[in-house]
């Protein structure tokens, strides 16, 4: 039985960026349905039984065809929303200098790799879907994935750093169309010592 990631702050304690009835919402109806709902579908898969998120959505070829989407979107929904959820903390938390050092190493510097990010998110993703800062091999890149899949870039969720969710849902109530200012908004809201303990291998989230 999959869980949801306890929150680790309460509903308001991310505004002005990310409001109290977005983070509610977010949490309490899209986030718990996924989680629901994967719970569901595993039942119509039983050889996933008992297995790690991680190895169910990185086989699902393997699915019963029946179960198959419901499992891929909803278990995508599980796994990236747990992911998100823990990526915020009040205020945001800064990068160490060391992180900084490796993000530098791989786009420049940390505003550039802020830029890309913003953009991936923004432009190059088209409808509802993610834009993610990855971990591949030990180098840091920019990708999105459409829906609620896992980007097709990766060979295991682990390589996941941070998500960026630009679903409606995610920013709608408080930011309508203006998208740009909802990633602003969630920059700022970023707990960078989480991303960083990911890379290390340090903190698993799911
Ligand atoms: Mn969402």
């Amino acid at each position: 039985m999959f869980e949801r990631v306890k929150l680790p702050y309460e509903y308001a304690d991310l505004e002005p960026h990310i409001d109290k009835l977005t983070v509610e919402t977010h949490y309490e109806k899209h986030h718990k349905t996924y989680t629901d709902n994967f719970n569901e579908a595993i039942k119509k898969a039983p050889e996933f039984a008992e297995k790690p998120a991680e190895i169910i959505l990185m086989n699902l070829d393997k699915a019963p065809e029946a179960a198959r989407k419901a499992l891929r979107n909803n278990g995508g929904g599980f796994y990236n929303h747990n992911l998100y959820f823990e990526s915020m903390t009040p205020g945001g938390k800064k990068p160490s200098a060391k992180f900084e050092e490796i993000v530098k190493r791989d786009f420049g510097d940390f505003d550039s790799m802020l830029k890309k990010l913003h953009a991936a998110a923004t432009a190059d993703l088209f409808g509802s879907g993610w834009a993610w800062l990855i971990a591949k091999n030990g180098k840091l890149s920019i990708v999105i994935s459409p829906n609620q899949d896992l980007p097709k870039e990766i060979d295991t969720p682990r390589q996941l750093l941070l998500p960026v969710d630009m679903w409606e849902h995610a920013f709608y109530l408080k930011y309508k169309n203006l998208k740009k200012d909802y990633v602003d908004g969630y920059f700022k809201v970023v707990n960078w010592a989480m991303v960083e303990a990911r890379l290390n291998n340090e903190h698993k989230t799911v």
